[in-house]
C-alpha cells in the first residue's frame, strides 16, 4: 500500500461545534459507578460516597508543548496524566475528567481525532470517565484545559502539610529522565531544521523520550501504600522538579529536610545522557521536572514496610524548620536546596 502523504483534512467548520463535540466524544464509554450523567446535558452529575478531590491544569501550545515534535495523541494522553497525577498526589482515586479545548482553524478534524485518541487511551488505561468539557476557537494555537475529579475517605486524603520532624522522605520510580527526553527532542528538532533529510537517531534514548512524551501517573502508588498499610504524612507530585517540590512540602509542613545525593534514584540512561550533554545528574534530578512521580513523607516506624520496595526510594528525612533544607552530597558536604534553575545550589 502506498503511504498516504496527504491525509484527509476536514475543516472543523464542516462539522460545526456540536457536530465536532459529538464526533470527538462518540467512542468514549462510561465505566464509573459514580458517573450519573456524562456528556450531553447542561452539566454532568456525579455521586461520590467519599470526599471529592478536584484539580485543573491548562496546557498552552508554545508554552507547555511544541507540536513540531509532540504527536497530538501523546499530547492528549499526557494532558490527562498531569491531572491524574495531582489526584493521586492527594492519595485519592481518580474517577472523572472534563476536557476543554480552544483550537484555531489550522487544525483539521483529523488532528483533534488524534488528540482525543490519546485522551481516550488515558481514560481507558486509568479507568476514568470523560464527563464533559467545552469547545471554543482560538486565534492561533491549541489550548487544552483538563479537570480531573477523584474521591477518597476524609481520613485517607494526604495534604502537603503533614510532615513532621523525623519522618522519612520517599520518592517513587526514578527521576530526571523526562527533562533529558526534552533536551533530546529539542536537539533533534535543531538537527532536523538544519537538514530535513537527517533521520533522527533516538533509539538509545527511547526511555528518556517516553518519559517526556508519554508519562504515566502513579496510580499504583496510593494502592501500594494502602496495601502496605502506610499513610503518608504529606505528599506532592513531581511536576516541577525535586527541589521545588521538596520546598513546597517543607513550606506547607513548616519543617526542614535533609536529602542525600547518593539516594536519588536515577535510571542508567539518565546518567549516560548527562555525561553526553555535560550535565550534572543531581542538578537534572533536582531541577528537571515533568517526572510525575510521587514524593511523600512517612513516619519513621513505617521504614520496614517501605525499605525493600523496588518502586520506592528513601532519599532523606525531615528535620526541624530552623535547620533548613539541605542536600548532603556524596562527599558529605551540606548544600542549601534552592527553588529552581541551573546551578540551583551554592555551597554553604
Ligand atoms: P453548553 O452550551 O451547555 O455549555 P456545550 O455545547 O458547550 O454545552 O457542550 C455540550 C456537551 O458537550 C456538554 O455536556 C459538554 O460538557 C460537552 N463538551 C463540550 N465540549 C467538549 C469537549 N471538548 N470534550 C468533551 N466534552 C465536551
Ligand atoms: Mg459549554
Amino acid at each position: 500500500m502506498i503511504e498516504d502523504k496527504n491525509p484527509q483534512r476536514t475543516p472543523i467548520e464542516q462539522l460545526g461545534e456540536f457536530g465536532l463535540i459529538d464526533h470527538l466524544t462518540r467512542n468514549f464509554e462510561i465505566g464509573q459507578a459514580s458517573t450519573v450523567k456524562a456528556i450531553g446535558d447542561d452539566a454532568a452529575v456525579i455521586h461520590h460516597e467519599k470526599q471529592t478531590v478536584i484539580t485543573t491544569d491548562m496546557l498552552v501550545e508554545g508554552v507547555h508543548f511544541d507540536l513540531s515534535y509532540v504527536p497530538l495523541k501523546h499530547l492528549g494522553y499526557k494532558a490527562v496524566m498531569v491531572n491524574l497525577s495531582d489526584v493521586y498526589a492527594m492519595n485519592a482515586v481518580a474517577s472523572q475528567v472534563t476536557v476543554s479545548i480552544a483550537v484555531s482553524s489550522r487544525f483539521p478534524v483529523e488532528a483533534l481525532d488524534e488528540l482525543y485518541d490519546g485522551i481516550q487511551l488515558a481514560c481507558k488505561n486509568y479507568q476514568v470517565d470523560l464527563i464533559g468539557g467545552d469547545t471554543t476557537s482560538s486565534n492561533s494555537g491549541l489550548i487544552i484545559s483538563i479537570t480531573a475529579i477523584g474521591e477518597q475517605k476524609e481520613k485517607e486524603i494526604v495534604y502537603r502539610n503533614g510532615a513532621s520532624d523525623g519522618d522519612l522522605l520517599v520518592v517513587s520510580g526514578d527521576i530526571g529522565a523526562a527533562y533529558l527526553g526534552l533536551q533530546i527532542l529539542e536537539r533533534e528538532k535543531q538537527v532536523f531544521k538544519a537538514n530535513p533529510n537527517n533521520q533522527p537517531d533516538i533509539e538509545a534514548y527511547s526511555y528518556l523520550i517516553e518519559r517526556q512524551l508519554k508519562p504515566e501517573a502513579r496510580k499504583d502508588i496510593p494502592k501500594l501504600l494502602e496495601d502496605l498499610e502506610v499513610k503518608p504524612t504529606s505528599m506532592i507530585d513531581l511536576s516541577d522538579g525535586l527541589s521545588s517540590e521538596i520546598i513546597h512540602l517543607c513550606k506547607n509542613s513548616k519543617v526542614g529536610m535533609k536529602v542525600y545525593e547518593d539516594k536519588i534514584p536515577l535510571d542508567p540512561t539518565v546518567i549516560s545522557a548527562c555525561e553526553e550533554f555535560n550535565l550534572d545528574s543531581t542538578t537534572v534530578a533536582l531541577s528537571g521536572g515533568e517526572d510525575y512521580e510521587l514524593l511523600f513523607t512517612v513516619k519513621q516506624e513505617d521504614f520496614p514496610k517501605i525499605k525493600a520496595n523496588p518502586s520506592l526510594s528513601i532519599i532523606g528525612h525531615v528535620v526541624p524548620e530552623g535547620e533548613g533544607i539541605h542536600l548532603i552530597t556524596r562527599g558529605g558536604e551540606q548544600i542549601a536546596v534552592k527553588a529552581m534553575g541551573w546551578n540551583s545550589f551554592e555551597s554553604e
